[in-house]
């Protein structure tokens, strides 16, 4: 995996302007301190494609690392084949839906299991993939600093925290120094160092809401100051619809969506529906200078990066500065 692939990247921002505009005086008013970020991973934090090649997605890294057997790999492909059209179509019934995306899961970690990779296998496979962090993460870690950043995944936990402390490393910071950094997704049980089973129930891209539920729950009980309390005003982030349903069983204050829609040569026809869903669309696997454009503006803050956005966006943004 590489921390960042500079290559030419073609921003394209849509933004539902007047309800924005809203929510951000709402949040400034709030204060930074009331923020708090959730973030699907794949193709969320990650790139869809570099240099018009595919990128890589957590179970991507395994079926791609040589590691694993054909049988393993065929089996993935004809799988993705099925159920990857199910998980984009937004016409679906949601139960239909649901139940399909459980049988992907189902089936997809019983092969992962029947493998039998071991931990440092993991670990082999987030360093050598195709994974590739959208343009801005270190900063956005790095400016982000107290505010929490929960990212929740239906991929693998254990390739998103490896290619996170690669990442981490690159930019000679400590991945369990980042405060109130959580990840919420597939994580292995291990026997005798081989991966026996996941953890259940299984995250699948329907049913992030009860997990992020649980995961605040939990992190209560454990503290009563916890940072990890879920904050008021929330950015959430993702690249398909069903991620905001992670939101679906919390409460808060304002909430800022965020969408990447990455290949329009495929997905055009999501267009209409993302604009209806997300308050803003991040096109062509554009960076994310928007989101830290935004915490700034949160924080009272110049913005550092204003070069790095589009110019409607950007003046945008500074016209909220001047009030
Ligand atoms: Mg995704």
């Amino acid at each position: 995996m590489e921390a960042e692939f500079n290559t030419e990247e073609e921003i394209v921002f849509k933004h539902n302007q007047a309800e924005l505009e809203e929510k951000i005086r709402n949040i400034i008013k709030d204060g930074i301190d009331t923020v708090q970020i959730l973030a699907d991973f794949d193709m969320t934090l990650t790139r869809d494609r570099v240099g018009g090649e595919k990128a890589s997605s957590c179970f991507g890294a395994l079926t791609h690392s040589g590691l694993l057997s054909d049988e393993y790999v065929e089996k993935n492909k004809k799988n993705y084949e099925k159920y990857r059209p199910i998980e984009k179509d937004p016409h679906l019934d949601l139960q239909e839906k649901e139940a399909l995306m459980e049988e992907w899961w189902e089936k997809e970690c019983d092969d992962i299991i029947n493998e039998g990779p071991s931990h440092e296998d993991f670990m082999k496979m987030a360093s050598s993939c195709k994974i590739y962090f959208r343009n801005g993460i270190s900063e956005l870690l790095e400016i982000r600093k107290d505010v929490p950043m929960l990212v929740v995944s239906a991929g693998i936990g254990e390739i998103i925290k490896a290619s996170f402390e690669v990442l981490t490393n690159d930019i000679d910071t400590n991945l369990s120094s980042l405060k109130n950094f959580s990840i919420v997704s597939n994580l292995g049980v291990y026997e005798d160092s081989k991966i026996v089973a996941f953890n259940q129930p299984l995250v699948n891209v329907m049913n992030k809401s009860s997990h992020v539920k649980k995961f605040i729950d939990a992190q209560k009980e454990l503290d009563e100051e916890n940072h990890h309390h879920l904050r008021g005003n929330i950015i959430v982030m993702g690249d398909v619809i069903e991620d905001l349903r992670m939101i679906d069983e919390i409460s808060y204050d304002n909430i800022i969506k965020v969408g990447f829609l990455n290949n329009l040569e495929v997905d055009s026809h999501l267009e209409e529906v993302y604009e209806k869903h997300f308050d803003i669309i991040i096109q062509h696997d554009g960076n994310l200078y928007p989101i830290i454009s935004l915490l700034q503006l949160f924080a009272g803050e110049k913005m550092s990066h204003g070069d790095k956005l589009p110019d409607d966006f950007r003046e945008f943004l500074e016209s909220l500065y001047d009030d």
